[in-house]
């Protein structure tokens, strides 16, 4: 079956060959930066075996807004959670390009 470029599950395809609307990973923060709510952001997008064209656009726009984020934290939240995900994020940005460069 065909694996989802963003979280590594098998879905399955539309007509047109794009990987069909799937909820996201609980706890992953990434998967919420560029995308719909509620819903994996490689959803829409070709297959891994395809395509890692919107790995690639994850890893840009965790790491744009994971330096917003660092430069300018929001002010209500404590130093733990600003912490937290900062962590959070770096570890997906680790995971998404582990994908984007493993050979198979
Ligand atoms: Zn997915």
């Amino acid at each position: 079956m065909p694996i989802c470029q963003i979280c590594a599950r098998k879905i399955t395809l539309t007509l047109d060959g794009m990987i069909r609307p799937h909820g996201y990973r609980q706890n992953d923060v990434v998967n919420n930066i560029g995308g719909r709510v509620g819903g994996c952001p490689g959803a829409g997008y070709p297959p891994y075996e395809v395509s890692r064209d919107r790995i690639l656009d994850k890893i840009r726009l965790a790491e744009d807004e994971l330096l917003k984020f660092q430069q300018d934290p929001p002010k209500d939240w404590r130093p733990r959670a600003i912490n937290e995900w900062i962590e959070a994020v770096t570890k997906d940005i680790k995971w998404l390009n582990e994908r984007y460069t493993q050979s198979n």
